[in-house]
């Protein structure tokens, strides 16, 4: 493996790079929220799968639903990804690796029995979470939280009469 060693030098770029995180970004942030509001639980930036390297971004561990918040940047949005004029090749290289390492971790994630959700930060936000609710419901059902077991706390009150 070759290490590539070109730096980007021009500061829209190394502005670019700056906010780059892995986690905790304004539209992660944003469909956190949204997705907590609903009384959806989570974990944030945990492996699922050992062998999986990427990490999702929101994890719903019973219902086995991986969320991903991509940059349109960083992995190549078909609306907003571009590629920087200086350095295009170096560029090119790196994210084309990003997308390519996206599948793979798709493709794990899905033969370990995952559903991946991959949201673009553009995306609006109401309309994810929309998205995955609906799916961790779907995934959730057949837990152990019965329709049983919450009907036994309204045995309490009597009729009184
Ligand atoms: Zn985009």
């Amino acid at each position: 493996m070759t290490t590539v060693a070109v730096v980007p030098s021009s500061t829209a770029v190394s502005a670019r790079m700056q906010r780059q995180r892995t986690t905790g970004t304004d539209p992660e942030l944003a469909l956190r929220r949204a997705l907590h509001t609903r009384g959806l639980r989570y974990r944030v930036n945990r492996a699922p799968v050992r062998h999986v390297r990427s990490r999702p971004d929101i994890v719903f561990g019973p219902a086995k639903v991986a969320v991903f918040v991509d940059g349109c940047f960083w992995h190549r949005c078909p609306a907003h990804g571009t590629i920087p004029a200086s350095n295009r090749d170096w560029w090119l290289d790196k994210l084309e690796r990003n997308v390519e390492r996206d599948r793979r971790t798709d493709a794990l994630l899905d033969a370990a029995g995952w559903t991946v959700i991959r949201v673009w930060e553009h995306e609006d936000v109401t309309a994810a979470a929309d998205h995955i609710e609906r799916e961790v419901r779907t995934r959730q059902t057949g837990g152990d939280q019965t329709p049983a077991s919450r009907a036994s706390v309204r045995s309490r009150s009597r009729p009184s009469s």
